[in-house]
């Protein structure tokens, strides 16, 4: 892609014509005669040159690129672009996030933004890398399955073959992590794609994200703890050596003393918060297993006590509580961690409960009725033949890049994002479905009942 043009003036006659041409590692100087004069700004190139050195007036230390150039010997343009909606040569802040959503192709040539989604392809590379050397496996699971319980409201989806029923897309593949291990895979990681419906905010983008979903058998709070500070750690060092970690290792508080002292469960104990090279992390452990979060809140519409599980309500009780299930369940811990990085969660996870009598106690105390937990049958089932202990976590991806990027909301390192009203990037969903595509879902079209399109024509 070509922008920006220029000319050099040679002595009297000689004219030389500069553009900069853009590929996906970055931006080189052309010069060539005046067959460069018409090429358009932001259109496809293809050119045919000599990389050679400045001349020592002309170069720019300022610039990667800046001690070469391309001359020019023959040039082809592939295609032409209209004027662009918006300058792509600043880091684009200024400009209406909505008018760089519907645009995000173009949105994407800048410099920042190109860096981002480098610099998420390199961590994610890295990531798999990291853990497929310690033996976890890369597993993927269903995105058309059944409502999960994390605590948020679901997307659902109307079946076509099983009419009146619907899908849910998982808030996170939690239960099937929980039966990998029933399984046999110990290690299991998935670079996961989660959905929820809920109320966007900087750190957190409507609709969908993305996890570093991560399960494993025989497993401490300890090891889970080590495994996910040793990786963050190697990943910083590796991949954004300009950064510090503030502490390490990782300071560890209870939640009773984050609230008593920070009064918040995410706090940022960065030393200095305007240094934007400074990285804190810390754990969050010791939260009560259950809150006294309304159901209504937490589950949008089942269980009927007023405790709900602070985490999910496979998270196992700490070992010391497990009597007080019976006596007092608001005093139970939970063997639950929250990773905290700059103020932001930037993950959490437990130990899983694999007693289904400690599990059935758990739904009792959440006020799940018999057909509450019926929901959970299969994973009842599935652990009655055999389940390790195990545990996981799962670091947000999204959070976690905001945070290295030093960007101001997680929308700058997703490709694609959903604008703050909902809507996606680009394309313009949720939109409204055909007549013949509501029938066939057996859905009302529109708010109307729809009856059958009629088979038109002689017989
Ligand atoms: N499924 C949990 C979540 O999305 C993470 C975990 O417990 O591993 O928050």
């Amino acid at each position: 892609m070509s922008s920006r043009h220029g000319s050099r003036q040679k002595g009297i006659i000689v004219r030389s014509f500069f553009l900069d041409l853009r590929d996906r590692t970055g931006i080189i100087q052309c010069v060539g005669g005046a067959e460069l004069k018409d090429v358009p700004t932001e259109g496809v190139l293809k050119v045919k040159a000599l990389i050679k050195e400045r001349p020592e007036r002309m170069i720019n230390p300022h610039v990667t690129t800046g001690s070469i150039e391309l001359e020019i010997l023959a040039h082809e343009i592939l295609s032409r672009s209209e004027t662009i909606p918006f300058p792509i040569d600043t880091d684009g802040y200024e400009i209406d996030e909505e008018l760089r959503l519907r645009h995000r192709y173009i949105d994407l040539r800048r410099t920042r933004m190109t860096h981002n989604m480098l610099m998420r392809s390199k961590v994610l590379l890295w990531l798999r890398n990291y853990l497929s050397a310690l033996q976890f496996v890369e597993i993927e699971t269903p995105i058309l399955t059944k409502s999960t319980p994390e605590g948020a409201r679901d997307f659902v989806v109307p079946s076509r073959l099983q009419q009146g029923k619907w899908y849910a897309l998982p808030q996170s593949p939690q239960q099937y992590k929980q039966m990998l291990m029933v399984a046999g895979f110990e290690r299991y990681f998935q670079v996961a794609r989660c959905f929820r419906d809920e109320d966007p905010r900087a750190d957190r983008a409507y609709g969908e994200f993305t996890q570093l979903d991560i399960e494993m058998s025989f497993v401490s709070q300890e090891d889970l703890l080590r495994l996910t500070e040793d990786m963050f750690t190697s990943l910083v060092r590796e991949l954004f050596p300009e950064k510090t970690i503030s502490a390490s290792p990782w300071p560890r508080l209870s939640h009773a003393l984050a609230q008593e002292k920070y009064q918040t469960d995410k706090p940022d104990l960065r030393k200095d918060p305007k240094n934007p090279d400074e990285l804190a992390f810390c754990w969050v452990i010791d939260y009560p297993l259950f809150t006294t979060q309304s159901k209504e809140d937490y589950f949008h519409g089942s269980g009927s006590a007023n405790l709900a599980p602070s985490h999910h309500m496979f998270t196992a009780p700490h070992p010391d509580d497990v009597t007080l299930l019976d006596t007092a369940p608001a005093k139970v811990r939970g063997l639950q961690h929250d990773l905290v990085l700059n103020g932001f969660e930037v993950g959490g996870g437990s130990i899983r409960i694999h007693d289904p009598v400690i599990q059935q106690k758990v739904f009792d105390i959440i006020g799940f009725s018999k057909e509450d937990s019926a929901q959970f049958g299969y994973l009842m089932q599935a652990f009655s033949y055999g389940v390790p202990p195990h545990g996981g976590i799962a670091p947000g991806i999204d959070r976690f890049l905001m945070a290295l990027l030093g960007e101001p909301s997680v929308r700058e390192v997703i490709a694609f994002p959903m604008t703050s009203g909902g809507t996606t990037a680009v394309m313009d969903a949720p939109s409204m479905i055909s007549l013949q595509q509501s029938e066939e879902l057996g859905l009302l079209h529109n708010g109307k009942k729809t009856e059958k399109i009629e088979q038109k024509g002689n017989s």
